[in-house]
């Protein structure tokens, strides 16, 4: 990094950015996508749960209305009645023979409008039991067992019973669990208007129609799950072990109804299995395809009107999402795909840019660089070369000269009485007078010739590849030429020069000497009289 040009640099730090941006770019885009899908399940979950749990209620409902329907029946009514009177005469419990004829009478009424409720309604219990005690008095389900006593489990029948009133709800008892719905059945004397509570009658269902009615239009699949620490509490023990022997507990619960056997693999599965203990909505992979799951709390009748009471099991709902995760999947590849072009595009603009900007600022640069050399190396008023440059210049020169064996000459030109022009028209004037002996010089020295100001009124003239009596003879035309033209509109030989020529000595001569010897050659010229050209070969 370190010998890298500075383009290249802010080149290489600007695209990290630009990579850096463009993959937060992304990764922020993805996981708001993740997010509204989160959302979009846990939308749907909260639909789920709200048909499951308004059809349990209709459910439920339908129930109660089967057993007022029974219940209101008269001759049910009558019936159902004198099988209590001929149970209370013959010593409670399933009573004697009376007892036995009374709940034959029932069944054959009842017969008809139970296959009714079983194929149209899907009705799977129909139950008689008297009030005062709570004693089944006929199972039209299951028409051999009856003369027991209900025992505390089953809220549904005691509250009704208590109330003389509907109730309904999902409930289990000591052998099944159920939606059930009861109702009180009266008796009415003919004509009179005292009724007589008899009992009640309760009419279940399982879930098994409810789920089939509700996946259709939510295309999802459902289970309901019963937990084990509850049904431990409820069921007979024996039923429990033969009930699992069947459908074996997972993880502490039991499969109440699905219509999908896939259940049971999917329950033993671990992100299953915490949501069902926890409830919520996730998405996980099963086999090859993406799948949505939502679980949340089966709760009985005891537990809707008392929410502190532990919910009874779980309602696991799940549905296919691999077509919504395929989409997010593009979605995010589309999102990589925009981001890389967007990358390369400006990779390239970025690449193009800079490198037009450098190089117009290295043009600049250079620009600059040759007009401040160009103004390091003149004089700011005549416009020739400086002092400043002479060393350098005759460094070469020496070089040049010595490698060609050649030689060359220079000349030192003074001004004559320079002070004297300053004193009568003015430094500025003294300035003009400068510059145009400078434009002078100029226009009369060969192409190959150089001219510096040396001094204030003093110029140093470089014949290159020249002997000293040419230069002298350039010298010498160049005084007269000063001598006879008008300078500064001075009249002409107002402003005259002295000139002192010399030769390089040797190639190891130092350019003090050099000089010393141009300025002793002047010297002599001031002293014989100035406005001449003198000459000195060698100091002796
Ligand atoms: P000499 O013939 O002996 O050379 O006499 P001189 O008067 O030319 O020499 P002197 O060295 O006594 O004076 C040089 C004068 O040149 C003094 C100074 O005012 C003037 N001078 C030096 N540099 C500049 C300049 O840049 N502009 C102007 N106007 N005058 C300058
Ligand atoms: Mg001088
Ligand atoms: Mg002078």
């Amino acid at each position: 990094m370190a010998n890298l040009s500075i383009r290249t640099k802010v080149f290489i730090w600007l695209s990290l950015f630009l990579a850096i941006s463009d993959a937060l770019f992304v990764w922020i885009n993805y996981r708001a996508e993740q997010t509204r899908f989160q959302n979009h399940l846990e939308q749907r979950a909260q639909y789920l749960q709200d048909l499951f749990t308004v059809e349990l209620g209709n459910t439920s409902l339908r129930m109660q209305q089967m057993a007022t329907f029974i219940a209101s029946m008269p001759e049910v009514q009558q019936a159902f009645y004198q099988g209590r009177v001929a149970v209370e005469s013959e010593g409670g419990g399933a009573g004697g023979a009376r007892a036995s004829q009374a709940r034959a009478h029932l069944l054959q009424l009842i017969n008809a409008p139970w296959q009714e409720l079983r194929d149209h309604f899907d009705t799977r219990q129909l139950h008689f039991q008297f009030g005062s005690n709570a004693t089944s008095f006929l199972r039209v389900h299951a028409t051999d067992r009856f003369g027991d006593k209900l025992e505390g489990v089953r809220h549904t029948i005691f509250d009704a019973i208590r109330d003389q009133g509907a109730t309904a709800g999902f409930e289990c008892g000591k052998v099944i669990c159920g939606i059930r719905g009861v109702a009180p059945v009266f008796h009415s004397q003919t004509g009179g208007i005292n009724h007589d509570f008899i009992g009640v009658i309760e009419a279940g269902t399982s879930f098994r129609s409810l789920l089939e009615l509700i996946e259709k239009p939510s295309q999802a699949k459902f289970a309901v799950l019963l937990s084990m620490s509850h049904l431990s509490q409820i069921y007979f023990p024996d039923r429990l072990v033969a009930l699992a022997k069947d459908n074996p507990p997972i993880n502490g619960n039991m499969i109440e109804s699905t219509a999908h056997a896939e259940v049971r693999d999917l329950l033993t599965t671990s992100q299953i299995d915490e949501l069902v203990k926890h409830s919520g909505t996730i998405w996980i992979k099963v086999g090859e395809r993406h799948m949505a799951f939502t679980a949340f709390p089966l709760r009985d009748y005891l537990g809707e009107r008392d929410l502190h009471r532990e919910p009874v099991g779980t309602v696991l709902a799940w549905m296919d999402v691999e077509d919504d995760i395929k989409q997010l999947r593009r979605d995010l590849a589309i999102n990589i795909a925009y981001a890389l072009a967007a990358f390369f595009i400006i990779e390239t603009l970025l690449f193009f840019a800079l490198r037009k900007a450098t190089f117009s600022m290295e043009k600049m640069i250079s620009t600059q660089t040759a007009v401040l050399r160009e103004m390091a190396v003149h004089d700011e008023l005549t416009g020739l070369y400086n002092r400043h440059y002479l060393g350098e210049f005759l460094e070469k020169e020496y070089a040049i000269a010595s490698r060609h064996e050649r030689t060359f000459s220079v000349a030192i030109m003074d001004l004559d009485h320079f002070k004297n022009i300053n004193d009568e028209h003015g430094h500025l004037f003294g300035d003009q007078v400068l510059a145009e002996t400078a434009n002078l010089i100029m226009s009369r020295l060969r192409a190959s010739d150089l001219a510096f100001r040396f001094g204030g009124e003093e110029f140093l003239l470089v014949f290159a590849d020249t002997h000293i009596h040419e230069a002298g003879i350039i010298c010498e035309s160049l005084r007269q030429q000063l001598e006879s033209q008008v300078i500064g509109g001075l009249a002409r030989g107002k402003v005259t020069a002295s000139f002192g020529v010399t030769q390089m000595a040797n190639k190891a001569e130092p350019l003090d000497t050099l000089l010393g010897r141009a300025d002793l050659a002047l010297y002599q010229a001031k002293n014989n009289g100035r406005n001449r050209v003198e000459q000195v070969l060698l100091t002796s």
